[in-house]
């Protein structure tokens, strides 16, 4: 991963986010005096709610009373392992209980660690720290899979994961379309064989930023497919949107002037396919495909420009 993008991830990340869950207020209070500074506090009053707010705010770390009303602490934890989309987030039980097989049945339920009530505020930031510590590090090596390591940005096992999903999330939404563009550099053999490879991997990593800035909405995907190949997901976006795109992009590469004398322009270029999808039909093999197909077409018509379709 680029050093810049390491810094953006860091500068990213802000505060971590604890749940704290007890029945009673005033217990939340007591945590909250103690912790309050140095972490973002979520509180919940029931196991139900604590779910809801796993799922809205995926919080860091959870700290969860054991002896609760309706849904106890066990259930909740069971509750949270159970369900994939939270199931990562480590849980803490804070804990009256003393005997052996209470504490058994919180390691059962999948719980990370426990800590005993009355709280000793010390122990309490020293377990808290190091479990936060863990799960900002496991999820840091998580987000290094899905990235590219020589430009930064995702890799195409994440785009095979993602673009799957984004379909049935737009479908969920009710969207209309969903644009695919695919991207790859003019003569890029040719740039390498003059300029070797190190040369080649700078510019493919400007390339890739190029791409990155260019396209601003938060949700756009950008990935490195393959070698010089790059794959943009621009969901919730029509045919004029993604040519609107696609027009910046094969401009903004252009503008780079990347000295490349073998070509007729002088410079590093793209080609860019497009293809335009109805959420209700898309399919990720199919929408691929036709965005290759018109890759190519841009590459016959001359290159540093962009062909596009759109899927019945
Ligand atoms: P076209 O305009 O038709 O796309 O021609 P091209 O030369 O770009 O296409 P081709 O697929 O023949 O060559 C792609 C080249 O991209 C091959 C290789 O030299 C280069 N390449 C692929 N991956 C990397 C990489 O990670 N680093 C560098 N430096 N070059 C790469
Ligand atoms: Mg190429
Ligand atoms: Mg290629």
């Amino acid at each position: 991963m680029s050093e810049i993008k390491i810094e953006r991830y860091l500068a990213g990340i802000g505060k971590a986010t604890i749940l704290v869950v007890d029945d009673q207020p005033a217990n939340i209070q007591l945590i909250f005096h103690i912790l309050g500074d140095e972490y973002q506090i979520l509180m919940a009053t029931s196991g139900q709610q604590a779910l809801q707010v796993c799922r809205d705010s995926m919080p860091d770390l959870v700290l969860l009373d054991v002896m609760m009303p309706e849904m106890d602490g066990l259930q909740t934890c069971q509750a949270i392992k159970a369900d994939e989309r939270i199931a990562s987030i480590p849980v803490l039980f804070v804990t009256g209980l003393q005997k052996q097989e209470q504490e058994d049945a919180c390691w059962q339920v999948g719980a990370v660690d426990f800590i005993q009530k009355p709280v000793n505020a010390n122990t309490l930031l020293h377990r808290v720290k190091v479990h936060v510590t863990l799960k900002r590090q496991t999820d840091f090596l998580h987000t290094l899979v899905y990235l590219d390591g020589l430009t930064g940005i995702f890799n195409r096992r994440y785009l095979d994961n993602t673009l799957e999903k984004q379909i049935a999330l737009g479908k969920r939404q009710r969207q209309r379309d969903i644009s695919v563009l695919m991207i790859d550099i003019d003569h890029f053999k040719l740039f390498n064989d003059q300029f070797g490879h190190l040369a080649g991997d700078e510019a493919l990593r400007q390339v890739a930023e190029t791409i990155e800035d260019t396209c601003l909405r938060p949700n756009d995907i950008v990935a490195r497919y393959g070698g010089e190949e790059f794959v943009v997901i621009l969901p919730n976006t029509d045919a004029s949107g993604a040519a609107f795109v696609a027009a910046k992009i094969v401009s903004a590469v252009s503008s780079l002037a990347i000295p490349h004398p073998a070509t007729d322009y002088g410079s590093v270029t793209i080609g860019a396919g497009i293809a335009t999808s109805a959420y209700d039909t898309a399919s990720k093999s199919e929408i691929i495909e036709r965005a290759d197909q018109q890759l190519y077409l841009a590459k016959q018509s001359g290159r540093n420009c962009f062909r596009q379709t759109s899927l019945p």
